[in-house]
């Protein structure tokens, strides 16, 4: 039985295949993720087929066009398989079968890292996932818009705050939104760019405790459910450490988006309970290596109100938790979230982001108990 008939490979867009010096010798260098690897061919016969293998004929007539053997049709079976699982070759079928769909670049960049077989239920996987964002202003507004655009549809919204003027200038607000609730704007702005698609459940409260979080979701909790910290008030500190609680108790993953103060983005960590390193162990260590100045930026902003802020810069600290959250969804080994116990800052001034790491705190009320 063979493996493959119908199917209609082609090199993926983004490949190229080029022969090296050494003869027999061929790299592929995966131009999107920056990456290569070499194969050595005894027979010219591959090479001749990978430089034609455009899609526009199956397996089957590959194996006639080139007179193919037994021997040969298996070894070029054996030469799909290992191109397909490294994301080199894919059916032309499946990809054709995306040309209406609106989020296809969204599946193609996600065919960078798993086989085209699998795009489809990955995209699932991500589409179907949920985000709770606690705070839908600056920063949460940025962070709700980038997860949509990349198809996430389940959005859980905690903010009591009410959309003004000001905030227009650095969230995704309207005038036409002023004086409504932050997360019913938010809600509508879903309902405009794809109706009926995209499923909000919006809490107009303000988070006072884990207790009160942990009760909200326990009941509606998606089996990929990842809780992202955009809140301020009073402090990202006492946000994120009522968050921490919840997400040990419910064992759920969650980033802390950081925050833009005065001149500087600020890049905050993901967390996944009783494996990487907690708010707690990360605030330990940052009070150790005294870069508590990102604490004091906060409490200069608490009680200066009027001070600058630019949306480019919370742009900066949304885009990086929108891309955890995509790399913490798609669970992949090659593909890990970079922010696992570091914190960062992007500096509008310098361009420069400077991410300081952290160890486990080895007295952490949470991590040291039950730790594995
Ligand atoms: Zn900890």
């Amino acid at each position: 039985m063979k493996k493959f008939s119908e199917e209609s490979f082609r090199i993926r867009p983004s490949v190229s295949f080029v022969p090296l010096q050494q003869d027999g010798y061929y790299q592929f260098f995966l131009s999107d993720i920056r990456q290569s690897f070499n194969l050595a061919f005894s027979d010219k016969k591959y090479v001749k087929i990978l430089t034609e293998l455009d899609g526009s004929l199956s397996f089957l007539q590959l194996e006639n066009k080139f007179s193919l053997t037994d021997q040969q049709s298996l070894g070029l079976e054996r030469l799909f398989e290992i191109l397909i699982e490294r994301c080199v070759v894919e059916d032309i079928r499946i990809v054709a079968l995306r040309s209406s769909d609106p989020f296809r670049r969204v599946k193609t960049f996600i065919g960078s890292y798993v086989p085209y077989h699998d795009v489809e239920s990955t995209w699932k996987r991500i589409s179907n996932s949920h985000a709770v964002v606690i705070g839908v202003g600056g920063i949460g507004s940025w962070v709700v818009s980038l997860l949509a655009q990349m198809g996430i549809k389940n959005f859980t919204l905690i903010d009591d705050d009410l959309v003004k003027l000001h905030n227009l200038n650095r969230s995704l607000f309207t005038k036409q939104d002023i004086g409504s609730l932050k997360t019913l704007a938010i809600d509508r702005m879903l309902s405009t760019r794809k109706k009926g698609y995209y499923a909000v459940t919006s809490i107009a409260e303000k988070l006072h405790s884990s207790t009160r979080l942990i009760s909200l979701l326990k009941d509606n909790l998606h089996p990929q459910t990842v809780l992202i910290n955009c809140a301020d008030y009073p402090s990202v500190a006492n946000t994120s450490a009522i968050i921490n609680d919840a997400a040990f108790t419910l064992n759920l993953p969650y980033i802390i988006a950081g925050g833009y103060n005065m001149h500087l983005s600020l890049v905050g960590p993901t967390i996944i309970p009783r494996q990487t390193p907690c708010f707690h162990c990360i605030s330990y260590g940052m009070d150790q290596l005294k870069v508590a100045e990102i604490e004091g930026a906060e409490r200069v902003v608490k009680e200066h109100r009027n001070l600058g802020n630019l949306a480019p810069l919370a742009a900066i600290s949304a885009s990086f938790a929108a891309n955890e959250y995509l790399k913490l969804i798609l669970d992949l080994p090659q593909l890990k979230p970079t922010m696992f116990g570091k914190r960062g800052e992007f500096n509008f001034l310098t361009k420069k982001l400077t991410v300081e790491e952290y160890m486990p705190w080895d007295k952490c009320p949470y991590c040291s108990r039950g730790m594995p």
